[in-house]
């Protein structure tokens, strides 16, 4: 399957990467880290499995997360021959507690986050705020960084300590305060909306919500009779970046084995098939969230275009500045000038098609 995060983004960031190979500038673009908020069990980490479009994070109706896992997603080069392939077979996860050692089945991936979570934080119900760092490798994917986040929780089980809940907060309030990292805020939809923990917690983080996105899960199990319509229009809590609703894999599919293929065709199908949310069809669905996440990825791209410009153009003239005290040479010259024209036609094609996939996204939304 082929991850709907960074379907508009990835051309535009491999074709911004040549141009800094070319100018010989090992200088990357530096994406916004995403994190995911919200009571404990509300979807978070079915959410992000969704989002990178692979099975691999602990999930379930009991605590599963309870480290923070920092997932780095890094493209590769597609190894395979066959055009028919997604590319898929070439991907692969490593830890940072196990480098070298390559992980190719998924369902590995997830038992050894159940095993490296009960290593520091016990086998019974406990949390820890060390890090679990996750590489995947992957030609399907955008150079992102994704954090799954233990849900917040009111009442000590296990071995949790008395103030489980305070604990959980601060450890969420330290990624999410960053400027630089997005919120997805996560409210399961058979819960009071208006009271959601996620919303809470990313309002103090991000009061002006700018990077926050609001995600509803669980719209199909919703009271029957009751819909989330007057919350995705944001009539209950505002967003500024608005609301996406999400139907994601219930437990009994995750026993089942169900695939993410298959259960973002029966989310299609549910929101098909539910007359109040026809209207609604850009707020609702994963490959939405994904589109959403998206467009805000490219709007950032575009802000540190005017800095990678004069980076650029005082290369450029560096080079023009050496250029010319080898003056008789006249060959390079030449050269020189093929060279600087080159770059500033991919820089503006490149920011071209950004601004053309803007206006894309605008019209349709
Ligand atoms: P987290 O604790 O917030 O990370 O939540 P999980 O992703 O682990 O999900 C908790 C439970 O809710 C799991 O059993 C999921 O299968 C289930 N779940 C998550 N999203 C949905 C949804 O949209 N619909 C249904 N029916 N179940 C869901
Ligand atoms: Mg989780």
């Amino acid at each position: 399957a082929t991850a709907p995060l960074g379907a508009n983004v990835i051309p535009i960031i491999n074709k911004l990467q040549d141009i800094f190979a070319q100018l010989g500038s090992s200088s990357t673009i530096e994406l916004p880290q995403v994190a995911v908020v919200g009571s404990q069990s509300s979807g978070k980490s079915s959410v992000l499995e969704a989002l990178v479009g692979r099975d691999f994070l602990p999930r379930g109706s009991d605590i599963c997360t309870r480290r923070p896992l920092v997932l780095q997603l890094l493209q590769i080069k597609k190894k395979s021959d066959s055009a028919s392939s997604d590319g898929t077979e070439d991907e692969y996860g490593e830890f940072l507690h196990l480098p070298g050692k390559r992980f190719y089945d998924f369902n590995d991936i997830r038992k050894e986050i159940q095993a490296e979570t009960d290593r520091e934080a016990g086998g019974n119900k406990g949390v820890s705020d060390k890090q679990i760092r996750l590489k995947i490798f992957s030609p399907n994917v955008l150079d992102i960084t994704l954090v799954d986040l233990p849900g917040i929780t009111k009442v000590p089980v296990g071995d949790q300590p008395s103030d489980i809940e305070a604990r959980i907060r601060t450890m969420i309030m330290s990624y999410i305060r960053l400027p630089s990292c997005l919120i997805l805020a996560v409210t399961p939809a058979n819960a009071d909306l208006a009271n959601s923990d996620a919303l809470q917690i990313a309002g103090n983080a991000d009061p002006d919500g700018y990077r926050t996105i609001g995600v509803i899960t669980k719209l199909d199990i919703m009271d029957r009779g009751t819909d989330a319509r007057k919350f995705l229009l944001g009539k209950v809590i505002p967003l500024k970046l608005g609301y996406v609703g999400v139907v994601n894999r219930s437990q009994e599919d995750i026993m089942f084995n169900r695939t993410i293929k298959d259960a973002l065709v029966a989310e299609e199908k549910f929101f098909r098939s539910r007359p109040v949310y026809n209207e609604l069809a850009d707020r609702c669905g994963v490959p939405q969230l994904a589109k959403k996440l998206n467009q805000i990825l490219v709007q950032h791209i575009k802000t540190l275009l005017p800095g990678l410009k004069s980076r650029i153009s005082s290369m450029l003239t560096t080079v023009a500045k050496e250029h010319a005290s080898y003056g008789e040479i006249t060959e390079s010259k030449a050269g020189m000038g093929a060279l600087v024209l080159n770059i500033l036609s991919k820089y503006s094609e490149a920011f071209s098609s950004m601004i053309e996939g803007k206006n894309e996204e605008m019209s349709t939304s």
